[in-house]
């Protein structure tokens, strides 16, 4: 399942939705918070010399990302997995997975 990580041009909330097809990914998304339909996806193909455990320990969110956060792509997923962390959710091994499919851009190969 292909996550990507949007931003809410109107009302400025970042968000990782998980699309069950490649199809989907197409459609514009709903925000989950203002329902609106002004998501831009965050693509990342840009690499920075820092490991995950770094980042998840400076990375705040609260703080709205801006674009170029995005263009690395280990930032993919980063959000969710902060945010879990902060509820004490596992989201699992599955999660690492996509997530790490999605950084290499391997996704839509297994479509
Ligand atoms: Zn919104």
């Amino acid at each position: 399942m292909p996550i990507y990580e949007y931003y809410c041009k109107a009302c400025g909330k970042q968000q990782s939705l998980l699309f069950m097809k490649i199809a989907d990914v197409e459609t514009s998304p709903k925000c989950q918070h203002c329902k609106r339909r002004r998501l831009a996806r965050m693509l990342s193909r840009f690499a920075y010399h820092q490991g995950e455990d770094a980042r998840l320990s400076t990375f705040d969110t609260s703080t709205p990302r801006d674009e170029s956060f995005y263009r690395d792509s280990r930032n993919v997923g980063l959000w969710a997995k902060k945010r879990a962390k902060e509820m004490g959710v596992d989201l699992g091994s599955q999660f690492d997975e996509t997530v790490d499919k999605a950084r290499s851009g391997k996704i839509l190969d297994d479509i």
